[in-house]
């Protein structure tokens, strides 16, 4: 067979030169030499690699957050990668990214996650407690103990509308999911919604009872659970007797550190417990119920100005 012959066009090697000068002469490129300057030698090899790097690619050295980037998918950056003699381009996350991911990389720990990204962030170490009155200053305090000491009794943060319960609470399921406990976060009103409209949808529907079953079981088992806004949904006897109650039987018979928020003092939540939607009145049910509350958690009141 006849060997296929190739001619160089003149001049070629001029060309490559200069355009392998061109890039090593590029401000991205000389930082990179700077952190591995064993680059070069590839850049000489691959220069086209480089070239069309440097061509498709943003320079994000000097991008200010995530917000700021308009690189599809976001967060995502071209990024030179070395493998023995090979050079690639491959998308990689940038900086800011990664960093995001690791803030929420606790997240896989909550069995039942009723919190917002932003929520999620939350952390007892960021809050500021310079301009704070004392009396928020005291509930800080005893959060961050019972963080440190995690004792068996929980907290049942009560106070008006937007002074911080929710905030505090998922502080502290946030550092415990971080410390890799699993936790559960569940706004009552939401947790009991979802589980009327999906027996309400279908009331034989396995996959409905399976998908309840499999909620209620997660905020029974979970290590540190927080039953958020308690006392503002709307009770049924159902929901009061065939899920409230069991889940607190269960966490307290075996010592689950249990936390709540709530509009209501224990009180006013045993009041509200008693009756249902329909007007009937039960105090022997609620009784029962504030028993497991009052078992599972110390009463703490939140005061302040609303924050929202
Ligand atoms: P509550 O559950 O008591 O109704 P939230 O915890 O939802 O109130 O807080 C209301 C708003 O105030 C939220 O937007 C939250 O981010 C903000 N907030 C609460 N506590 C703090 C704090 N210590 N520092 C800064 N912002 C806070
Ligand atoms: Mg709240």
């Amino acid at each position: 067979m006849k060997k296929a012959e190739f001619t160089i066009p003149a001049g070629i090697d001029v060309n490559l030169d200069m355009e392998i000068k061109h890039i090593l002469s590029d401000k991205r490129i000389l930082r990179m030499l700077k952190r591995n300057p064993g680059l070069e030698k590839h850049i000489e090899n691959n220069p086209f690699v480089f070239k069309q790097w440097l061509q498709s690619s943003k320079d994000c050295s000097e991008c200010p957050g995530l917000w700021a980037c308009s690189n599809s998918p976001k967060g995502y950056v071209d990024s030179i990668e070395l493998n023995g003699n090979y050079v690639s381009t491959v998308l990689k996350e940038c900086r800011y990214k990664t960093s995001e991911n690791s803030e929420l990389s606790h997240r896989s720990r909550y069995l039942i996650c009723d919190l917002s990204e932003k929520e999620l962030r939350y952390d007892i170490n960021n809050i500021d407690i310079s301009g704070e009155e004392s009396e928020y200053i005291d509930v800080y305090m005893l959060v961050k103990d019972w963080i440190r000491h995690q004792p068996k009794k929980g907290l049942y943060l009560y106070g008006s509308f937007g002074v911080g319960k929710t905030y505090l609470a998922a502080c502290i399921t946030n550092r415990l999911a971080r410390q890799g406990q699993k936790v559960a976060f569940a706004n009552i009103p939401q947790f009991f919604a979802n589980a009327r409209n999906s027996i309400a949808a279908d009331f034989n529907n396995p996959d409905a009872r399976d998908y309840l079953d499999t909620q209620i079981n997660r905020l029974k088992r979970a290590d540190v659970a927080v039953l958020d806004d308690i006392g503002a949904e709307n009770t049924t006897n159902w929901v009061r007797d065939d899920i409230l109650l069991p889940v607190l039987e269960y966490r307290c018979s075996n010592e689950k550190r249990t936390l709540f928020t709530s509009n209501l003092d224990f009180e006013q939540l045993e009041t509200k417990l008693a009756y249902s939607q329909n007007g009937q009145k039960d105090e022997i049910k609620a009784g029962r119920i504030m028993s497991r509350i009052k078992a599972l958690a110390i009463e703490v009141e939140v005061n302040g100005p609303d924050r929202r």
